[in-house]
C-alpha cells in the first residue's frame, strides 16, 4: 500500500494505543494486514528518474504532513504516534534492504513473505480502495476523538 495509507493508519493507532511498544507491534502487524487488502503500489528503484520522483512525490510529501498533523493535534501522544507510524512503515523500509548485500541476506525471508502477501490490482481500482480506506479510518478517528 501507499506510504500515505500506512502513515494515516499508524497515526490513528498511535492516538488509540497509549503504550508505544504495543503501538509499534500493532503498527507492524497492521501493515501486513493492510498489504493483504487489494491495492495499487509502486516499486522504489535503486536509481530514480526525475519522472519517477515526480510520480511518487505526492505520496512522500503527504505522509510527513499527516504524521505532523496528528502530532500537532495530539502533542502529548507524540511517542505513541511516532512508534506506531514507525511500526507501520518498517515492513516497506525493510524491502529496501534488497539493495544491500549484508542486509539483503538478513531480511531476505521477510522480504519474500512481504512480497507474497501483496494483493495488487490495477491503478484506478487500487487507488480508489486506498482512498476509501483513508476516508473510513479518518472518519472513525474523527468520530472517536
Ligand atoms: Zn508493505
Amino acid at each position: 500500500m501507499l506510504l500515505l495509507v500506512h502513515t494515516v493508519a499508524g497515526a490513528v493507532i498511535g492516538t488509540s494505543v497509549a503504550n508505544p511498544m504495543a503501538g509499534f507491534a500493532i503498527g507492524f502487524v497492521g501493515h501486513l494486514l493492510l498489504d493483504w487488502i487489494p491495492h495499487w503500489n509502486y516499486d522504489i528503484p535503486r536509481k530514480m528518474s526525475i519522472g519517477e520522483f515526480i510520480r511518487f512525490w505526492p505520496d512522500w510529501a503527504t505522509s510527513p504532513l499527516i504524521y505532523l498533523s496528528f502530532i500537532a493535534l495530539n502533542p502529548s501522544e507524540w511517542i505513541s504516534i511516532t512508534s506506531a507510524v514507525i511500526g507501520m512503515l518498517l515492513p516497506d523500509l525493510l524491502t529496501l534492504t534488497r539493495y544491500s548485500q549484508t542486509l539483503g541476506k538478513l531480511f531476505g525471508r521477510f522480504r519474500t513473505f512481504h512480497e507474497a502477501i501483496q494483493r495488487e490490482v490495477r491503478f484506478t481500482m487500487g487507488i480508489a480502495i486506498q482512498a476509501a480506506f483513508i476516508f473510513i479510518i479518518l472518519g472513525v478517528y474523527i468520530y472517536l476523538y
